[in-house]
């Protein structure tokens, strides 16, 4: 799989199954052959636009529009920067000036050309995605086709996927959590059912007659109350953000937890037959992970080479991937405590704010848990809590039975949702202000 490009795999796929359905976004389908056409001919229409290697942003909600501009851009040899399509303007002009694009398509009405054959290699670059921003400005990620389909190989291998296999998702095909789901159905010559947001009526419809689902903690969370739409699932997959012990408990069952990031794709999984909702599981196959000063470091043909147009070096001196997020190996499994930049300092003692929410998140009155530093003259940091309650609780005095005195909040703040991003992932950066001190 990695010795192909996107475009090729997914023409040789159509050449094997022309008539078999292949992806349908919001009720829209088409089969693996006319989509491979489709691409085809979008791809001339690129061609006469732009060069091999030529950046072309693409923004737009999930449609089977998007998916054959994707192709197209990737068939013509040109690079997809994915956008979100919610940016505001300011943020997509960063995303154009900084990719140095020729050509933004918006409104993706069908581009025809005259077809041509897939242009470009395995190394060559594919897709410039772009991080959530998590923790900062967005960082563009060079990936090539080999990075993409080596990522996806590791976890169609370890996941059982078929040409058999029915996916359903709502996620963003602008994220790689979402676009992933395509590749492995062009790969595997599979189906995929996409939607271009949530709607619970559509997704458990669909998940009836599914065999795969991908989601975020955030759809689990909707999801838990219609549990009879999971049971013709083989396969429900959960990631990019944690999935909390309270909700896994929630589930009909335990979904497949796995972990991975924008740089280093797919790279960590629970086993198929036996998923634990507290950990992100063992190392997908090919992938290697090792854990140094707490911090989680991958090596695997998967892993980007760097960052796009940025000094940021992300790379140990004997070359790993250095992921920011922290993690400890507990029975082999590992289990991921927060991220780096994300880690309080108070009184000199370092506090994981995942181990703090997971304490609060065990008392019954909340819903959802926050946890962050504050700026404080006396403590340098301040660990504080903000949270969705379904009653009013002392959470400092719960907290004070769960963890020792220095990890516990000194202050928590009521609030009615937590900031989120597309992804469901917390928004930590918005929930500084506005403070305001609630009743404990
Ligand atoms: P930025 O780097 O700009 O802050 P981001 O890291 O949120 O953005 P992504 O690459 O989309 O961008 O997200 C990867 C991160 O998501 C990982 O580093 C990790 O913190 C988190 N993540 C992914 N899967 C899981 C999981 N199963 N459990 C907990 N966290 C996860």
């Amino acid at each position: 799989l990695g010795d192909t490009t996107i475009p090729s795999l997914a023409q040789a796929t159509a050449q094997r199954l022309p008539d078999k359905p292949a992806l349908s976004v919001d009720g829209q389908a088409m089969t693996h052959g006319s989509l491979d056409a489709a691409a085809a001919s979008a791809a001339g229409w690129f061609a006469e636009r732009t060069r091999p290697g030529d950046r072309v942003v693409l923004v737009g909600p999930s449609s089977l529009d998007f998916v054959r501009c994707y192709l197209g851009v990737l068939r013509a040899g040109a690079v997809a920067v994915l956008a979100n399509p919610t940016y505001t303007e300011a943020e997509l002009a960063h995303l154009v000036r900084d990719s140095g694009a020729v050509l933004t398509v918006s409104d993706m009405r069908e581009p025809a050309g005259a077809p041509i054959e897939p242009v470009g290699n395995p190394d060559d670059i594919a897709v410039l995605a772009y991080t959530s921003g998590t923790t900062g400005r967005p960082k563009g990620v060079p990936l090539s086709h080999r990075h993409l389909l080596t990522s996806i190989r590791s976890a169609m291998a370890a996941w059982q996927w078929s040409e058999n296999d029915v996916l359903t998702h709502c996620l963003p095909l602008f994220h790689q959590h979402g676009l992933s789901g395509v590749h492995a159905t062009l790969a595997a010559g599979s189906s995929a059912r996409l939607f271009s947001r949530f709607s619970l009526d559509e997704l458990t419809s669909s998940m009836r007659s599914a065999s795969v689902l991908f989601a975020v903690p955030t759809i689990y969370e909707r999801l838990a109350s219609a549990p009879e739409a999971f049971a013709g699932l083989r396969l429900c997959v959960c990631g990019s953000a944690p999935l909390s012990a309270a909700l896994a408990a929630r589930l009909p069952r335990v979904p497949l937890v796995r972990y991975g990031t924008t740089e280093s794709g797919l790279n960590v999984g629970n086993p198929l037959d036996a998923p634990r909702g507290d950990t992100v599981g063992i190392p997908l196959p090919g992938v290697h992970v090792r854990i140094v000063a707490d911090e989680i470091q991958i090596r695997g043909p998967q892993v980007f080479n760097g960052y796009w147009n940025n000094a940021d070096d992300p790379f140990t001196d004997d070359g790993w991937f250095r992921t920011g997020d922290l993690g400890v190996v507990e029975d082999g499994h590992l289990v991921i405590r927060g991220r780096s930049k994300e880690l309080v300092i108070t009184g000199g003692l370092n506090v994981y704010p995942r181990e703090v929410e997971l304490a609060l998140e065990e008392h019954p009155a909340v819903v959802a848990a926050a946890v962050a530093g504050v700026p404080d003259e006396r403590w340098g940091e301040q660990v504080t809590a903000w949270v969705v309650l379904r009653e009013p609780a002392d959470l400092i005095a719960h907290a004070r039975t769960r963890l020792a005195p220095y990890k516990c909040p000194k202050q928590v703040v009521v609030v009615r949702s937590l900031p989120r991003n597309h992804m469901g992932k917390i928004a930590r950066h918005r929930l500084r202000t506005p403070l305001r001190r609630a009743t404990e």
